[in-house]
C-alpha cells in the first residue's frame, strides 16, 4: 500500500476538550468548522457531543447543515459567517443560528419568524461583526439572541496590548446585556478569566495545536517508504537537482506530497522520524512523492513519521514558515484515516 496513514485519537481530542472546560467556570462550545480543522467533522463532533458538547460553531450554513446531519437535533449549530443571502433555507431547515454579522444580515434574517440568532461584534480585529455605530443603532436586538460574541486578533501573544484593548471595547459593546456573551477561542481561554464570560469556544487546542501547549497530540502521520537507493558523492536527488550529496547516502523515497499537504516550503528543512531516529527530508517536495536521508536508520524503514509523538503540528509548521492551524487542515483526501476512540 503506498498511501500514507492519518490516525485521529479521539481520545486525546477529548481530553483536551475536558482540559480547556476545566479552564474555565462557563460553559465550552467546540469550533469544528473547516471539517474538524482537517481531520473529520463527523468523528470529532461525534465524540464531543458524546461527551457533553451541546454547542458547535462552523464556518458556513452549509458546514452547519451537513453537521446537523451528523449529530441530529439537539445540539446548537452556530454559524459564524452569519446569514448570508442564499442561506435562509438552510438555516430554516436544519436549524442553524447564524451570529449575524451586520445590520443587512440582521434584516434578512428577521424575515425568518421566530428563528434563533446571535450576534458578533467587532471589537476591533476588523474581520466579522456589526461596527459599533451600527450596534448601538440595533442594541434592542440583544434580548432576543442566544449568544453575544466577538473575537480576538493577538490572542495567542497574552502580551499584546489588543487584547485588553478588545476586551474593553467588548465590554463597552455589551455592558448590562443579560444575553450569554463569549469572547474566547483557545488563545483567549489561555489568558484568563477575564476573557471567558459565559461561554469559550476553543478549536485549535482541540487538535492539539498551539497556543494550547499542554494539549496531548491528535494526530499521527506515517508515511509508506517506496524504495531506498544509496546515493553516491556528487550525485542528486530529484526536482532541479536541488540535493547534492557530498558522501554516501541512503536515500528514502516516500509516497507523500504537496498534493497530500505536506507544503513544497517544507522542501530541505521538515524532518521525518523512524522511532526516535530523525530523517531529514532533502531536495524538493514533489506532488506525490518525499525524499529523505536514512542513513542514521539502524535498520532500513519501512515507513516513516512526519507527524507523531516526535513531531507537533506546530513544528512541522515551523519548518515550513507556517502554522499548526494550516498543516491540520491542509492534510489531503488521499491517506488512509484509521479514528481511534
Ligand atoms: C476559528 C475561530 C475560533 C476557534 O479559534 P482557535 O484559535 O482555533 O481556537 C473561534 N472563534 C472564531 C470567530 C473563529 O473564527
Amino acid at each position: 500500500m503506498a498511501v500514507g496513514t492519518l490516525t485521529i485519537d479521539l481520545g486525546a481530542l477529548v481530553a483536551n476538550y475536558r482540559a480547556l472546560s476545566r479552564l474555565t467556570s462557563g460553559e465550552a462550545a467546540a469550533v469544528v468548522k473547516a471539517d474538524g480543522y482537517g481531520l473529520g467533522a463527523a468523528p470529532v463532533s461525534t465524540a464531543l457531543a458524546k461527551s457533553g458538547v451541546n454547542r458547535f460553531f462552523v464556518a458556513t450554513a452549509e458546514e452547519g447543515a451537513d453537521l446537523r446531519q451528523t449529530l441530529g437535533n439537539a445540539p446548537e449549530i452556530n454559524i459564524f459567517s452569519g446569514h448570508m443571502a442564499g442561506d435562509t433555507a438552510l438555516i430554516r431547515e436544519a436549524n442553524l443560528t447564524p451570529m449575524l454579522n451586520a445590520p443587512e444580515q440582521l434584516k434578512r434574517h428577521l424575515a425568518l419568524p421566530d428563528h434563533p440568532y446571535g450576534i458578533q461584534v467587532n471589537s476591533g480585529m476588523n474581520r466579522l461583526g456589526f461596527q459599533p455605530e451600527d450596534w448601538a443603532a440595533n442594541r434592542d436586538h440583544a434580548q432576543d439572541a442566544t449568544l453575544i460574541m466577538s473575537h480576538l486578533a493577538c490572542a495567542d501573544e497574552p502580551d499584546h496590548p489588543q487584547n485588553a484593548a478588545q476586551l474593553s471595547q467588548f465590554r463597552a459593546m455589551t455592558d448590562g446585556i443579560k444575553t450569554p456573551k463569549s469572547l474566547a477561542a483557545t488563545g483567549g481561554t489561555l489568558l484568563g478569566a477575564d476573557y471567558h464570560f459565559d461561554l469559550i469556544r476553543p478549536g485549535v487546542g482541540l487538535y492539539g495545536g498551539l497556543p494550547f501547549a499542554q494539549a496531548q497530540p491528535v494526530v499521527r502521520l506515517s508515511l509508506p517508504v517506496i524504495q531506498i537507493r544509496t546515493v553516491q558523492p556528487s550525485e542528486t536527488v530529484g526536482y532541479a537537482a536541488a540535493y547534492t550529496a557530498k558522501s554516501p547516502r541512503q536515500i528514502a523515497t516516500v509516497s507523500a506530497g504537496y498534493a497530500d499537504g505536506l507544503i513544497r516550503a517544507m522542501s530541505a528543512r521538515a524532518t521525518l522520524f523512524h522511532n526516535d531516529t530523525p530523517c531529514p527530508l532533502i531536495g524538493r517536495v514533489s506532488m506525490d512523492l518525499l525524499t529523505v536521508d536514512v542513513t542514521d536508520c539502524a535498520q532500513p524503514p519501512e515507513a516513516l513519521d512526519i507527524l507523531g509523538p516526535r513531531q507537533t503540528v506546530d513544528q512541522l509548521a515551523d519548518a515550513a514558515g507556517t502554522i499548526g492551524y494550516e498543516i491540520l487542515t491542509s492534510l489531503g483526501p488521499r491517506y488512509k484515516r484509521v479514528v481511534l476512540p
